[in-house]
């Protein structure tokens, strides 16, 4: 196994660890910021969206890059080694999402996907969110 791989994989874990709340908390702060009413980790739906808006049925998903696996994202980028367990592990991944969405969409909600990558740009961030929010 080669010790880059083995360390830039190590960091995206322990970021995911620690945080996957991270990401959240920004997004959070943000939607609180815009005054309208939601839930966190809505358990009846499908894939318990990070934050819901029952009156509106929407529903925000906040993605890590790497796990996600965001298109064209160099976060995303899948490790070199392992390859085997990591396929089938991303692709379920991904397969699990796809069901999430249809699922949702089957109930009348509408998603959207914020990126960790996303998160940075927060004005940016703003823009996308009262867009969705809107429409
Ligand atoms: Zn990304």
């Amino acid at each position: 196994m080669d010790t880059v791989d083995r360390e830039r994989r190590h960091a995206v874990m322990a970021r995911v660890r620690t945080s996957g709340t991270e990401p959240e908390l920004r997004v959070r702060s943000i939607v609180r910021s815009l005054g309208i009413a939601y839930r966190l980790n809505v358990k009846k739906l499908p894939g318990k969206p990070d934050i819901a808006f029952p009156r509106l049925k929407k529903a925000i998903l906040v993605h890590g890059c790497f796990w996600h696996q965001h298109p064209g994202c160099p976060a995303a980028k899948r490790p070199s080694t392992n390859i085997e367990f990591w396929n089938a592990k991303l692709d379920e991944n991904i397969a699990r999402d796809i069901r999430k969405y249809e699922n949702l969409g089957a109930q009348g909600w509408s998603h959207l996907i914020i990126w960790e990558c996303q998160i940075k740009d927060e004005a940016r961030l703003l823009t996308i969110i009262t867009d969705f929010l809107s429409k």
